[in-house]
């Protein structure tokens, strides 16, 4: 099978165009280093099947980052048979600048010059044909975004394949130009694949170039030295290359655009003049907060909009009981918000189709233990944890809106002014924000990062910012403690939550980066992309990712747990159906594991059914949708042998709650012990993998320590105020055991260096 390479500036649309040949669905954002390892995908509508593999954006082929170094490896090293060079229209001159470059390998390579559709709307238009003479190689308009011509990009891809194609360079008639062919001909006498390539980087004194040809590398310096230099003492080679690159763009193909009206900066204008704003040194990071609220309030609040105290007679008239259903969707203390009124249609419809099941199942005839599995085992785990779906889905479109909009990427940069200072830097962010959707594809995402420890840490704490899978605990808890003690919003506390795991990051990341981390702080260069709409259809594909990604979850794994929960909760030691849960295996298993979480709030100190929490919470490192799944299923058991009918979701916390007697703290507690401990099994597996065994080891073992540590305070410090005294005692302690951690590493790298 043919192999072809997609390469590119960062943004310039590669993962869009995979998806539009690929037909997959991979992550796209509009911000550089979303792509980090090389993916690839088969494109069939031709007529051979093709392999494309779209590669890490790059702006150029020296290794300076580490995007840099997998795109050049993989060119020289695997060879593929076409590369398909994305350039983006809008900014032609930056990117040809990789294109020229990429001319000089022998490889065939065709230019899909992308965005077009932006260009046609600016009323821009570039000389295709005057181009493609120019820079010798087929040009292809195409839009990735609406996937116009793609198919025509793989056809001329596909021709271009038929001869080789030999590497040129536009550095000949340039200062270096000699000393360029120079060293390709002694390249070529060793029998060098790509020599052009390979001599231009030995002139630029490429770090891996020299390495590889100490002795070509000499020889052309002193050939600099002699003929180029004359008399002057040295040529900054790198430099001067990059100018002649420029100068020849300019010359030759920037002309061949032209602009419908003199170089519009409107839109750049009006980018900066919101970043004025939105990036403001002191504003900045508090309207984040203030738009990550908003998300919260739109995907969680019962009182949207406050409309509830503002208007009193409003709020009186929502809280009224009501029979109809239409009201109880929409109102609740107030207004209820989109994701709300989401979620509880949502709940109606699962609970209106659970009764039809389990009628139909009594129907049949069916035993008593087979109506309990059906109706206790199975639909309520699965049932419990689907009717999150829709908040999940709001959730994840806002938090894509502000990806898109390329407003995620000034976070990382506002991050960046402000943590640099204690080692962290922003492009440490970037897989931490993606953690909110799923913390395996962000930790491998943690590759961009050039030094090693910082790596590390970044992998640890990136669980820290809750996933999709966290978030019905999170909902169904604070929904609970709302509830059933008249507290405060729902979406408050899960906003300060989602605060706390971020809190809890940063504070671990510090304390790591001080002591067992230590190490350079990755640079962190980007270009902010001008922000602009978010496509729609780009937005459609994210949630439709997500959706089917978690309800694939929910029929597999969580229906798999809640048939192994129902069944131990069902069941007694000597295999008999038990009447009371009292009796099952469960509960004695349960009973065991409770002491460990009595610091926590949630062990012994709890009545007769408080090993709920605690079998919940293990059962959670499977996957953390199944501690809702646990309830849900405990909660039908309770339910049965302590009071009548429940509804699903909250109203299961609520019954477990009124069953066991456990406090708000404790509930706090046991959210942030499942949003901080070790995580799904999925994830821990990838930080395996990402991290090695041994580190592996270290990293659950932070994972445990930090979930109790946090939990324990927050049970103590709610429960008795005065705690309060002796965990700042701790907290300086810690303070000062980390100052004199760094003076002694200090001093040890100092004797070492005098020795
Ligand atoms: P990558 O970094 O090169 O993989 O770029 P992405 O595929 O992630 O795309 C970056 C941004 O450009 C996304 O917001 C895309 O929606 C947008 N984009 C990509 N191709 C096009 C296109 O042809 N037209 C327009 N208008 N936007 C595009
Ligand atoms: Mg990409």
């Amino acid at each position: 099978m043919l192999h072809f390479a997609l390469a590119g500036n960062p943004n310039s649309g590669k993962t869009t165009l995979f998806n539009a040949l690929t037909g997959s669905t991979a992550h796209v954002g509009n911000w550089p280093g979303v792509t980090v390892d090389k993916r690839e995908g088969v494109y069939k509508k031709g007529e051979q099947p093709v392999n494309i593999i779209d590669l890490p954006g790059i702006y150029s082929l020296s290794p300076y980052t580490p995007e840099e170094v997998i795109a050049r490896n993989f060119v020289l090293d695997e060879k593929p048979d076409c590369i398909i060079n994305i350039v983006d229209a809008t900014n032609l001159e930056r990117n040809l600048y990789l294109t020229t470059q990429l001319m000089e390998l022998d490889v065939p390579i065709v230019v899909a010059l992308n965005m077009t559709d932006v260009l046609d709307k600016n009323g821009d238009c570039i000389d295709v044909r005057t181009l493609e003479k120019r820079i010798g190689l087929p040009v292809v308009e195409i839009s990735a975004l609406k996937g116009d011509n793609v198919d025509e990009l793989m056809k001329r891809a596909l021709e271009t394949v038929q001869k080789p194609r030999k590497g040129v360079s536009v550095l000949k008639d340039s200062l270096l130009g000699s000393a360029i062919a120079n060293a390709e001909i002694a390249l070529q006498l060793k029998e060098v694949e790509a020599p052009l390539f390979h001599a231009v980087k030995l002139v630029e004194k490429d770090e891996i170039e020299v390495q590889t040809h100490p002795s070509e590398a000499k020889a052309v310096q002193a050939f600099i030295k002699e003929n180029v230099a004359k008399g002057n003492e040295t040529v900054d080679t790198e430099a001067e290359i990059a100018d002649a690159r420029y100068k020849y763009i300019t010359a030759h193909f920037s002309t061949t655009l032209t602009r419908a009206r003199k170089p519009d900066y409107n839109e750049l204008s009006k980018s900066n003049k919101a970043d004025k704003v939105l990036t403001h040194k002191w504003a900045g990071i508090p309207i984040f907060l203030v738009i990550l609220f908003a998300v919260f309030h739109i995907t969680f609040s019962e009182d949207f909009l406050f409309l509830g105290a503002l208007i009193a007679p409003f709020g009186e008239w929502c809280a009224l009981e009501s029979d109809s259903v239409v009201k109880a969707i929409f109102f609740a203390g107030g207004l209820n918000s989109p994701g709300v009124i989401l979620f509880n249609a949502m709940d109606a419809f699962t609970a209106w189709l659970g009764d039809m099941i389990i009628t139909g199942v009594e129907g049949l005839g069916a035993s008593a233990w087979a109506v309990g599995l059906v109706s206790d085992g199975i639909l309520r785990g699965v049932f419990g944890v689907l009717s999150f779906l829709p908040q999940i889905l709001v959730l994840f479109l806002l938090f894509s809106i502000l990806e898109d909009t390329g407003y995620m990427a000034r976070v990382a940069f506002m991050l960046d002014r402000i943590f640099r200072r204690f080692g962290v830097s922003g492009r440490a962010f970037m897989p931490m924000i993606m953690g909110f959707g799923c913390s395996v594809p962000a930790m491998i995402n943690t590759r961009t990062l050039a030094d090693e420890k910082e790596r590390e840490a970044t992998i640890r704490v990136i669980p820290f910012f809750s996933c999709g899978a966290k978030m019905p605990i999170l909902l169904a808890v604070s929904g609970g403690i709302a509830a059933s003690f008249g507290v405060g919003n729902a979406d408050v506390i899960t906003y300060s939550m989602y605060l706390l795991g971020m809190v809890v990051a940063l504070l671990s990341l510090l304390i790591m980066r001080n002591t067992v981390a230590r190490g350079e702080t990755s640079p962190f260069i980007m270009e902010l992309p001008i922000y602009h709409m978010p496509g729609l259809k780009n937005l459609m594909l994210h949630l439709w990712d997500k959706a089917k990604h978690f309800i694939q979850k929910a029929f597999t794994i969580i229906v798999a747990s809640s048939i192994v929960v129902w069944f131990l909760s069902s069941y007694g030691w000597n295999w008999q159906y038990v009447d009371n849960m009292k009796d099952s295996i469960l509960a004695s298993l349960g009973q065991f594991v409770l002491p460990i979480f009595t610091p926590l709030g949630f062990g012994s100190q709890l009545s007769e059914w408080g090993w709920v929490f605690a079998v919940s919470a293990v059962t959670g490192l499977i996957a953390k949708e199944d501690v809702i799944a646990t309830f849900g299923v405990l909660a039908a058991c309770i339910g049965a042998t302590v009071q009548g009918g429940l509804e699903e979701g909250v109203g299961e916390v609520m019954a477990m709650i009124s069953a066991t007697g456990i406090g708000i703290p404790a509930l706090i507690s046991f959210i942030a012990f499942n949003m901080l401990t070790i995580p799904c099994f999925a994830a821990a597996a990838t930080a395996k993998a990402e991290l090695g065994k041994g580190k592996f080891r270290w990293t659950l073992l932070f994972w445990l320590v930090t979930s109790f540590l946090v939990s324990t305070m927050i049970y103590t410090i709610g429960t008795w105020v005065w705690t309060i005294a002796i965990w700042v005692v701790v907290a300086a302690l810690a303070v000062v055991g980390i100052v004199f951690w760094n003076k002694f590493a200090d001093s040890k790298a100092e004797y070492e260096k005098n020795k």
